[in-house]
């Protein structure tokens, strides 16, 4: 509706009357219709903002130490069985407004607070960016000491660093801003219920900041690598892993515990080697999964 009133009063304006040869009329509105195109397009633009689902604080999941985290609406990627499929929606949630800025900014300020987490939805499709912009410039601005962990579905190497980083100066400034990008989507048949802070094997840990020096990029542990990467462990229902650690009285179960039975059908052993599971790997793993029930202490 704004935008039809807008449009009325740009072509009255535009219309208003000189009467003159038909040539330069002719000549005059076509200049008019790009102008008022280009109007149009630009006030469009500006009326669009961003939603967001959520804000967490504190938040002890989404990234290392005490954080606020923002839940942006809007993802195209619809990932098979996202946990989120309410936030695909552009328009789900409230509005984010200058208000929520100040209201992130805020938060912030407590000296306890690591940084700000980005997560969604899709922080990085493009209408996001558009709207996470201006936070990013003011935490930059005010805390040039705190960190910022963006989850993305988008792939780092191909998607961000090869393409949008070097193509779209919003993307450019804002990537800037970003110290660590987890990327890639959701993967089920990656899944694994103790890793941290990604829901799928294929989602990388990536600093964003070395990776820009570098041109290339750069990938952090998370810590619970070792438990899956080219090792061979056997996948076991934790019941079944609990048992077996009892038996044995042993530091060192080649296991992995899961809690759904039905991920085991998605592993093929063969292709797993034993490993040890390391004291400081458990408890690391521990604090992703769930403190009722392992508290640290497999
Ligand atoms: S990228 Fe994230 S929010 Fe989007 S569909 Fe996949 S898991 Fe869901």
């Amino acid at each position: 509706m704004q935008n039809k009133n807008r449009r009325e009063d740009v072509r009255e304006n535009f219309y208003e009357g000189k009467i003159c040869s038909k040539e330069r009329k002719d000549k005059r509105n076509q200049k008019q219709s790009n102008a008022f195109i280009k109007y149009v397009e630009i006030n469009r633009y500006k009326e669009i903002a961003m939603n967001y689902a959520d804000i967490k604080f504190p938040d002890i999941q989404d990234g290392e130490g005490i954080r606020v985290a923002l839940y942006v609406s809007g993802c195209h990627f619809h990932c098979k069985e996202c946990h989120n499929k309410d936030a695909w929606d552009f328009n789900y949630g409230k509005k984010f407004t200058n208000d929520t800025i100040n209201e992130i900014i805020d938060i912030l300020k407590k000296p306890y607070v690591q940084g700000l987490s980005l997560l969604g939805g899709e922080p990085l499709e493009p209408l996001n960016q558009e709207g996470i912009l201006p936070l990013l410039r003011k935490l930059r601005k005010e805390f040039p000491e705190k960190d910022v962990w963006c989850w993305t579905g988008y792939d780092f190497d191909k998607d961000i660093l090869n393409k949008m980083y070097k193509e779209n100066k919003i993307t450019h400034e804002l990537i800037n801003y970003i110290d660590i990008i987890v990327d890639g989507q959701f993967e089920i048949e990656n899944k694994l219920t103790n890793l941290i802070f990604r829901g799928s094997t294929n989602q990388r840990k990536i600093d964003v900041k070395e990776s820009l020096k570098n041109g290339k990029t750069v990938i952090l542990k998370f810590g619970d690598e070792s438990r899956y990467e080219n090792k061979k462990a056997k996948i076991m229902h934790f019941e079944e892993f609990k048992k077996l650690k009892e038996e044995n009285d042993d530091e060192n179960i080649n296991a992995i515990p899961i809690f759904d039975l039905n991920q085991i059908n998605n592993f093929e052993e063969e292709n797993i080697e034993p490993i040890e599971i390391k004291e400081n790997e458990q408890s690391v793993a521990a604090k992703g999964i769930n403190d009722n029930y392992i508290g640290g202490n497999l």
